[in-house]
């Protein structure tokens, strides 16, 4: 990537609306680029998303490499198998039966590609936090304040709960936009491993439960009080389960 080309992502870059693998291209362009930076240092500043007057929370260098090293590692997803149907024999029943099956099927993967699109957009979204060195807008342990913050700039009050006895350190929050909504983003750190715990109102879509691999962090998605949510993680399955079912927990008793 040169520089011409590097200044045309500037502004998709700052909106979050880059590919993955465009973002990195990008970000490594930047970091042997001066003018560039500058560049962008300036069209941020203007950005009121990065309001100045927040606080920020740096992310520890450690884990950018690690973001950096498993994201670098993406492997090419695995090409969906057609399954040949013997259509030459009774091809009315078959097709009757490839419709009854395939409806379904088709509806599932319509809502299951529609979670993968937002899902990938939050991936993003904490990539980009890691890279900026912004993943809070609020700094607080204090669940109250982080809420308090949240809820007066969306039109929802985000859940927000301490875990640090579990031995998950609440750092703040944040608002983000993921698929073109303002989401809340709780910063959670569980040693060097950062969670991005994004939520929202689920108007017309509820989440399921899900796990997946995204560019090697972990994700898992789902609906309760009427919240459609998504955890990002650098974590093992095993924690970032652990954080979910604690979340999950707190938040049915409140
Ligand atoms: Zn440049």
């Amino acid at each position: 990537m040169n520089c011409d080309e590097a200044e045309r992502f500037l502004d998709a870059y700052l909106d979050g609306e880059l590919e993955l693998s465009q973002q990195l291209e990008l970000e490594q362009h930047l970091s042997g680029c001066a003018e560039c930076q500058a560049v962008l240092k300036e069209r941020r500043e203007f950005r009121a998303f990065f309001s100045a007057a927040a606080p920020s929370f740096m992310a520890p260098p450690e884990l950018r490499d690690k973001v950096l090293a498993i994201t670098r590692e993406e492997p090419t997803p695995a090409k969906p198998k057609v399954r040949q149907f013997p259509l030459w024999r009774r091809p009315w029943l078959y097709a009757a039966a490839l419709l009854a099956i395939g409806l379904p099927i088709a509806w599932m993967v319509f809502y299951e590609n529609r979670e993968h699109r937002f899902a990938r957009q939050a991936v993003s979204d904490y990539v980009r936090a890691l890279f900026v060195e912004h993943l809070c807008d609020v700094v607080s342990p204090d669940p109250q304040v982080v809420n308090s913050y949240l809820t007066a700039k969306l039109n929802f009050s985000p859940p927000v709960v301490d875990l640090a006895s579990a031995g998950y350190q609440m750092r703040g929050g944040r608002i983000d936009m993921v698929q073109n909504r303002r989401v809340a983003t709780l910063v959670y750190r569980r040693n060097k491993d950062v969670i991005n715990l994004f939520m929202w109102p689920a108007t017309r879509h509820r989440f399921t439960d899900s796990d997946q691999v995204i560019s090697g962090l972990r994700i898992c998605t789902w609906n309760d009080v009427n919240l459609n949510f998504i955890a990002v993680s650098t974590l093992s399955d095993a924690e970032l389960d652990r954080f979910t079912d604690l979340f999950r927990g707190a938040i049915s008793n409140q």
